[in-house]
């Protein structure tokens, strides 16, 4: 048993909170005000109840990783946290603000984690006062079901502060990569630019969301097709990730298609608004064009 601090109670963050909850650690989890945290809260408690009304999870159990689950206002009470992980918004200057406040209550013996997609760890670490005990600790959505967590070091990234990022994903048992420093990790780096290759196809008419969907689903054998899981990863959340792709190589091949970017401008971003690729208010998903 030991206290996290979770920062940003969106999709990654209540599935971090969650399952470390799940593990028998305590959560601090807060976001841009108590009222989002515990929407967030909110949000977990349906994910539990989910699983109680299949069977899944007893409800008795359920109530007690519900209360191991703390939504706070301000950072101060996070002292008392081994490991502080940052799950907000994948923009950089707002990652920096955050951890401008989060160093201020880290424990001398605590780590300081970002479940960053796409920005590279070094460069975030150089701005905070200990950059070795700064590290990426890249989950998977949706946390609760995915097995993996890709951990990253920085370069000035100590070896205790990766045996120690292992270890506490190790407790959430998870298998964990190593992966290097570079845009997108080892992962997303591969995935991101074939999402929006899947949106370019869409762009130039060569097939309907479901026909590119479909055919990557049971021509590639994989689990759900690109659109579908472009939506459920964010629309706005893959564009930040191409963009940092592009910018930080240089490299055309990962320019974000004008598609990618329309459905961002227009605000469907994807399943957490019910919008993106595919309609999801009604009782199954009704693609979009
Ligand atoms: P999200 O939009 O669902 O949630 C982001 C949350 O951050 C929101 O609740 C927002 O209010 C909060 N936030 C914004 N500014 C904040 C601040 N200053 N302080 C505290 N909270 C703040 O996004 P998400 O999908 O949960 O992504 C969060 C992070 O996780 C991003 O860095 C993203 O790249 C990463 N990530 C996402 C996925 C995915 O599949 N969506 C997978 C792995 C990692």
């Amino acid at each position: 048993m030991s206290v996290v601090g979770v920062i940003g109670a969106g999709q990654m963050g209540q599935g971090i909170a969650q399952t470390a909850a799940q593990f028998g650690h305590y959560v601090l989890l807060t976001d841009v005000s108590l009222d989002v945290a515990e929407k967030g809260k909110a949000g977990i408690a349906k994910a539990l109840d989910k699983l109680v009304s299949r069977s899944r999870l007893d409800a008795a159990e359920a109530k007690t990783i519900l209360q191991r689950i703390i939504p706070i206002s301000e950072y101060g009470p996070m002292t008392e946290a081994g490991i502080i992980i940052e799950a907000a918004t994948e923009r950089e200057e707002i990652k920096h603000k955050i951890f401008e406040e989060a160093v201020k209550v880290l424990r001398p013996d605590a780590i300081l984690a970002s479940n960053t997609s796409s920005i590279p760890i070094t460069r975030m670490a150089a701005r905070v006062p200990d950059p070795s005990r700064f590290i990426g600790m890249h989950f998977f959505n949706p946390v609760p079901v995915m097995g993996l967590i890709e951990v990253i070091p920085g370069l000035p990234t100590s070896k205790e502060t990766t045996a120690k990022a292992r270890a506490f994903c190790e407790s959430l048992r998870k298998e964990v990569v190593l992966a290097g420093d570079e845009p997108g990790f080892v992962v997303n780096r591969i995935l991101c630019p074939m999402l929006n290759e899947a949106i370019f196809v869409l762009g130039a008419g060569m097939g309907s969301i479901e026909d590119i969907d479909t055919g990557c689903r049971i021509g590639l054998n994989h689990p759900m097709g690109p659109l579908t899981l472009a939506d459920f990863i964010g629309l706005d959340t893959l564009f930040e990730i191409i963009k940092v792709l592009y910018k930080t190589t240089g490299d055309s091949k990962y320019r974000p298609a004008p598609l990618l970017v329309k459905y961002v401008e227009a605000g469907w971003i994807g399943r957490k608004v019910g919008r993106g690729f595919y309609d999801y208010t009604g009782d199954k998903p009704v693609p979009t064009r």
